[in-house]
Order: C-alpha cells, then structure tokens, then sequence
C-alpha cells in the first residue's frame, strides 16, 4: 500500500493498493479517497451510471499528456515520462463522482501507435468490458483520432469509452493535461455520455471519435468535427449535449480474435506530378493488400494516375480507396473514374476503386484493414463504404 499527497496547493491524500490478482505484468491499482479536495461535481446523483457510484477504468498509453520538458516555456521537442499513477496524482479528488482504477496499458508518443499496440488496446477494453462502467484512455493526440475510430469499429458497446490527451506537456505553462483528463473522466462517469459511440474529450469540447479529427499541429484547441459539430461541451464542471444519445450513422462493427493482425494498407498523398511509380512500389514492395489515395480536392488523381493504379488494381485484385486531401467534404461515388486505359490504348471498367465518403485518408485505412482483415470482397468493402455515403 502507497501513500501519496496530492500535488501542491491539493490538501487531500489517498490510498493506492496495488493489485496483482490478473497476473499481468502491467499493475493494476485502485484508489481510495479519504477526503474531498474538491467536490467534484454536481451531477454525480442523477447522473451516475449504476446503482452507486460507477467504476471507471483508465488506461495509460502515453503521449503528451504524460510528458515533460526541460523549461516551463518547452511546448515542442519533449519526451514521455509520466506513468498513468503520475497523471492521476494531478487531478482533484473524484471520489463523489466515481470509484477509479487505472493501468499503463503503454507508455509511448502516439507516433509509435501501430497495429500491434491498436491489437493490445482493443484486446484490454475487451478483457475489461463486463468490469466497468465506462473507460478513459489517455492517448497522444498525433494519432488520437485513429485510436477512437479503430475501436469505434471494435468495440460495440453502450459504456462510454473517452479519449483524452493534451497539447502541452505537464511541465509547461497552463498546461491543459489536467482539465482534459479530469473532465474525461467526469464525462465517461456520467449516465448521459452512454450509447454515443467512442468519445473525444479535449479543451471542453466533446465529439465524436468517429468524425473528430486533429485540425491544429500546435493549438490547444485542435480536435474538430467540422462537417460534424461537437456532441457537447464541458463548462463550469458541468457537461451539456446538444443532441439525445446516439451513434454515428455508418458504423460497421468487426469483430476482433485473439492472434488478429491488420493488412498492409499504405496511403498515397496526391500532388501535382505524382509519380506513378510510388504507387507500384507500394503495392509491390509493401506487398499492399489495399491502397488509400488522398486525392486532390473530390477524388481528383491525374488520367495518368488513373489508368496506372486500373491496371495495377486490376492485375493483382487489390481494393483502392479514394479518400480527399482536404479536412472536410467528401468523396463521392460520382468522382470515381469507371474505366481506365491498358497500355494498348483499349478500356476496361473501373471495378476496384471505392469512395471514401467522408472518411479521411487515415481513417479510410482503418476501415479499408479491417474489411480486408473479414476477407470481404470489392462489393462488400463498397457496402461499408456506403455507410459514411462513398461505396
Ligand atoms: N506527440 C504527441 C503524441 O503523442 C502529441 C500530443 O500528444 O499532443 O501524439
């Protein structure tokens, strides 16, 4: 058992046991709040989720949020070195809103986010689902809008699941990792943040994992659902939805076995003069089992492009998903080129190209992996397409 005061100006102390009964490597802890630094909230009552209190779990996995950098003034070029405890250790007590457990389920940038630690994430809220009554996940914001919509596609449940992260390492100067990891966990307590699909919590806005994107390599306030909107924001320690509960229209939900991988499934950027050749090297080289283009404006590639990327689709019976290089809008079905030219100048039709819809090239991929991953057919892989209107 471990005692720990809270960080200055924060009278409170707590409890942690360890707890070791899972035979994992990584600890699992529960916290016990012997007094209240902080009411935390004043919806817990009404809104809380079980009978009692509701049990939430968080799962460390690193970025910024759990960084530091050598200055209060270092924003940029700093490391990770804060475990999912230090984190917790900065928040006001929660004790009136919720019981808490965590555990680092990874400690990494986001950029080192792959399908090996995707895998390890889904197989952990999985493992835990019947245990909990909803889960916040701290997360590097690079890659955060990919980690909530792969498990958006993964995971179906009704609990809520908050991501959460900052823009400021903890040694720096306001910075906003606290707030966003406080009011994500209010949020994921609160019986109203059920049936919404996975949720992004970041500088008091709320929205949907599956829309949300990161617009701002450096503000705090980057995550933006612009063709979207936000779910709700958090203000005053109180949140506000603006719609009832619902989940995006357009999921599909995969289901994921011990021992999954993902296929490789490269993204090509479109510019003025592509060269074609970076398409057959991803395809070949890669050994690509599928390929995401985003395409200048709706879908747009040079005719050059498209007749090589026909003939290529076409001879190895690979999927080509034309996702858009601009933030927001879409990728119609109606842009899709329905023929491309052999060598010899004749025509076939265009049968492997897929529209993104709104999916951006990033999260075209995820849906692009797991439809290969089920062994679906174009037609098929075009069905799930449908659902965000490409196909
Ligand atoms: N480099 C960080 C990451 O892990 C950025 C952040 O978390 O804001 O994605």
């Amino acid at each position: 058992m471990t005692k720990f005061n809270q960080s200055e100006g924060v009278t409170s102390e707590y409890e942690i046991e360890e707890d070791d009964h899972h035979h994992t490597h990584r600890p699992l802890f529960r916290i016990k709040y012997r007094s209240n630094s902080i009411v935390s909230t004043n919806f817990s009552d009404t809104g809380s989720i079980s009978e009692g209190l509701p049990t939430i779990k968080v799962l460390g996995t690193g970025g910024t949020i759990a960084s530091k950098g050598a200055t209060a003034h270092q924003t940029a070029g700093y490391e990770v070195d804060l475990t999912i405890e230090d984190l917790i250790s900065t928040i006001p007590d929660l004790s009136t809103t919720c019981n808490l457990e965590y555990e680092q389920v990874l400690n990494v940038d986001s950029k080192e986010m792959g399908t090996p630690e995707l895998l390890l994430l889904h197989s952990k809220i999985i493992e835990d689902l019947s245990k909990y009554d909803g889960f916040v996940i701290t997360h590097g914001t690079d890659t955060m809008e990919e980690t909530a919509f792969f498990l958006q596609l993964t995971v179906n449940t009704n609990k809520p699941i908050v991501l959460c992260g900052s823009m400021r390492p903890s040694t720096a100067i306001s910075s906003d990792g606290p707030m966003n990891l406080y009011q994500a966990i209010v949020i994921a307590a609160n019986r109203s943040s059920r049936a919404r699909g996975v949720l992004v919590a970041l500088n008091d806005r709320i929205g949907s994992g599956f829309h949300i994107t990161k617009s701002n390599a450096n503000s705090l306030d980057t995550f933006k659902s612009s063709n979207n909107g936000d779910l709700g924001h958090f203000v005053n320690n109180e949140i506000h939805y603006y719609f009832p509960p619902a989940k995006p229209l357009g999921i599909t939900y995969f289901h994921l076995t011990a021992g999954s991988t993902l296929p490789e499934v490269p993204i090509i950027y479109a510019h003025q003069q592509l060269n074609n050749r970076l398409i057959q090297l991803a395809i070949d080289e890669l050994e690509a089992e599928g390929l995401v283009f985003a395409t200048m404006g709706a879908g747009s590639l040079s005719a050059k492009t498209n007749d090589f990327t026909g003939r290529l689709a076409h001879s190895r019976g690979i999927p080509i998903v034309y996702s858009k290089r601009s933030q927001d809008g879409m990728v119609p079905k109606a842009s899709l080129p329905v023929q491309f030219e052999a060598e010899d100048g004749t025509k076939s039709p265009f049968l492997n190209n897929i529209a993104g819809g709104y999916l951006n090239p990033q999260k075209s991929r995820i849906l692009l992996q797991l439809c290969l991953r089920d062994r679906m057919n174009i037609p098929q892989i075009k069905d799930c397409f449908k659902g965000v209107y490409g196909g």
